[in-house]
């Protein structure tokens, strides 16, 4: 295979503009991570108790803007709940996203076959059944530089789906393996969790969208020591291999994989080998949110988790910022990313999944 997985800080990529701050949806970012009650759904039970109490405190003091904008976001999530959008992206919350995360990287360093990790499935399985999703565990063992090592996949599908999903959206959930630092991947393994984990919630407010969707939360997506066929991918290989072999491939039309989507100073550097529709509608859709910007191409290749899918004819787009000097370090930890970067991902491909691929 030709591809070569490095690190785009050492090639030069020019970038198109100067990092910027604006995005259209920025009343959410004035919304204070809510650590009290660090989950979505328990934010949503205590929104009432919440706002009485902002308004108290903006009674009392100068905090009116902060208040306003805090029961902005209550009301905001609350509506959610009752599934009356038909634009979903406007729907998707970086803030939540970013809480998702934080829970992940609390865990600690999550190579395959840690408890970390074991942990981490639990929650994102208790996330995705609160917001109707069944998933099970596809566990496998492979050869590893490390001997046999033991991986599960996470594959999530719509509870009330009456039809075959024929749409992926997937994204690794394990952190790199390292002997000798600790290494937290806030947005190596992290970021692109909490977006998916968002999502699924965010779909779930139209059922009929959900449906078409198969959630995969690939295991071993990080080489022990460098990709290779056999070192790498571990997950995503082995799911499209299964896919294969019980004939489902053809049931998707394409998917998505998102891979490292939080860097505060976000360039989604799309593959060269990206799918060119799914390209275009993902640049489509960055134009119409006015986040153009914040999507490139990359000037390497890229070996991701959406290689194994394209490799079967599922065409796959990788979400990816490999525009991340923190790649592979003990400096990727919660201060690299922001709410602002996984929003702008996330509403992004929730405008394109909406109006154009699950349409
Ligand atoms: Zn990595």
């Amino acid at each position: 295979m030709a591809t070569i997985r490095h690190r785009l800080t050492d090639v030069v990529i020019p970038r198109e503009v100067e990092e910027s701050r604006g995005h259209t949806k920025s009343f959410r970012y004035g919304i204070p991570p809510l650590r009290f009650a660090p989950f979505g759904m328990t934010v949503f039970a205590h929104c009432s108790r919440l706002a009485t109490a902002v308004t108290m405190v903006a009674m009392r003091a100068r905090f009116v803007v902060a208040a306003a904008l805090l029961l902005a976001g209550c009301g905001e999530t609350g509506s959610s709940q009752k599934a009356d959008t038909q634009m979903i992206w406007e729907e998707f919350s970086g803030a939540n996203a970013l809480r998702h995360v934080q829970q992940m990287v609390d865990y600690g360093p999550r190579p395959p076959g840690s408890e970390a990790l074991e942990r981490t499935r639990v929650y994102i399985i208790d996330q995705l059944e609160r917001v109707g999703w069944e998933v099970t565990r596809q566990s496998f063992t492979d050869e590893t530089p490390r001997g046999p090592m033991t991986f599960v996949n996470l594959i999530a599908t719509f509870a009330a789906a009456k039809q075959p999903p024929s749409f992926i959206l997937g994204s690794h959930y394990d952190t790199k393996f390292y002997s000798d630092i600790h290494f937290l991947g806030a947005n190596d393994g992290g970021s692109s969790n909490g977006v998916l984990v968002e999502m699924a919630r965010v779909l779930a407010l139209r059922p009929e969208l959900a449906a078409k969707v198969q959630l995969v939360f690939f295991d071993g997506e990080e080489a022990y020591v460098s990709f290779t066929d056999t070192d790498g991918l571990y997950g995503s290989r082995h799911f499209a291999k299964q896919l294969v072999a019980e004939g489902k491939a053809k049931q998707f039309r394409g998917g998505i994989v998102f891979d490292m989507v939080g860097d505060k100073s976000l360039t989604i550097t799309l593959p060269p080998d990206s799918p060119r529709e799914i390209a275009a509608g993902i640049f489509a859709a960055a134009d119409a949110l006015n986040v153009r910007k914040h999507f490139t191409y990359s000037p390497g290749d890229i070996l991701d988790d959406h290689v194994p899918l394209n490799a079967i004819g599922i065409p796959t787009i990788d979400l990816i910022d490999f525009d991340f000097p923190a790649w592979h370090t003990p400096g990727d930890t919660m201060e690299q990313i922001s709410a602002e970067s996984l929003d702008i991902v996330g509403s992004v491909a929730a405008r394109y999944l909406a109006e154009v691929a699950l349409k």
